[in-house]
């Protein structure tokens, strides 16, 4: 980050958790970038311009040629438009909107203005996702199971966006599992049926449970938000070879036969070194799979009520 020459001035919008465990440390190792500014109405970073909004910032900072934004999804839509009118390049969070409508306004935008629009998937990065899919190539694939149960408390404490309206509550978590299955298996993912539970006053939902299909495979998905003890984030596929496994999210594959293999976590690095790329080629990647998975599940989904939830 040490503002090479040539180097990619960003902005940074919305500084919490996702922003300081993550982007920071993959912008600092990352030359062809520089973090010029931030967006944040209650955190700043010392040594770096400091905006309430990305509108002040953009207003303010006029050297800036790209934004990350690591907002919560709902109100993506405005800052990533903004950016986009401004002419700068735009990296998304994931899930990347709240919605598919904006995702294809966002995408036509950034068409028009002939600046890149990368809507990011952390997960598909972990070391497990691309050997998994390269085995996976030539196998005939019966069956997929992804157990996504992590405990709200722990990961998002105090997130109460979480919970309202866009803010995808379990799928938040759950669509990183449908972001790898999208990724590794050749077949489209339909969903066939779902079922939810929302707490109380709440909009979104805390458990789910998802039957989809891949081809002629059935692709299971549980998904909770209230594990407690230890957490869960494996996909199986059952395969005429055996079983292939990733768990911890992806970063442990397991082959049968042979002892698992684990590498250092790259996600973010990787985001970036693709985001570079893409700037640099004039290109962009928008792939909504995954949230049109989570989207399909709101449509078709049966939803309960469930016990009224307190962080
Ligand atoms: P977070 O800790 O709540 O941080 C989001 C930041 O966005 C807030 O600190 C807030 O900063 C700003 N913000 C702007 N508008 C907001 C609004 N209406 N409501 C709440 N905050 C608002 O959330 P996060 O965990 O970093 O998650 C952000 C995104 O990253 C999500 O899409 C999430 O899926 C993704 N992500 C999170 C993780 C993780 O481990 N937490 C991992 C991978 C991806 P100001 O108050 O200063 O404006």
């Amino acid at each position: 980050m040490a503002g090479m020459a040539g180097a990619i001035r960003l902005g940074l919008v919305g500084i919490g958790k996702i922003a300081r465990d993550q982007h920071l440390p993959a912008l600092a190792a990352d030359d062809r970038f520089v973090l010029s500014a931030t967006a944040s109405r209650n955190a700043q970073l010392d040594q770096v311009a400091a905006y309430p909004d990305i509108d002040a910032m953009i207003a303010g900072a006029p050297e800036l040629q790209a934004v990350s934004l690591c907002t919560p999804p709902d109100g993506r839509y405005a800052q990533a438009a903004s950016a986009i009118a401004a002419g700068l390049h735009v990296m998304l969070e994931k899930p990347p909107a709240a919605t598919l409508s904006e995702i294809a306004a966002l995408e036509a935008q950034a068409r028009a203005k002939g600046v890149t629009l990368f809507t990011s998937w952390h997960s598909r990065e972990a070391a497990g996702v691309a050997p998994a899919r390269d085995w996976l190539a030539d196998k005939r694939i019966d069956a997929v199971r992804l157990h996504w149960r992590e405990d709200i408390r722990r990961w998002h404490p105090g997130q109460e966006w979480i919970l309202g309206p866009g803010g995808f509550g379990v799928f938040d978590p759950g669509i990183n599992a449908l972001s790898i299955v999208t990724k590794i298996l050749r077949e489209p993912l339909l969903l066939q049926s779902a079922w939810m539970e929302v707490p109380e006053g709440r909009a979104s939902p805390l458990k789910a449970e998802l039957a989809m299909r891949s081809g002629d495979a059935a692709v299971t998905a549980d998904f909770d938000f209230l594990q407690t003890g230890p957490q869960t984030w494996d996909i199986e596929v059952d395969t005429d070879k055996g079983m292939l496994k990733l768990s911890m999210g992806g970063s442990v594959l397991e082959l049968p036969g042979e002892a698992p293999q684990k590498a250092p976590d790259r996600e973010y690095a990787r985001l970036y070194d693709r985001f570079a790329q893409l700037v640099a080629a004039g290109d962009s990647d928008v792939d909504v799979r995954p949230l049109q998975i989570v989207a399909d599940a709101f449509l078709l989904g049966e939803r309960r009520v469930g016990e009224a939830f307190s962080f």
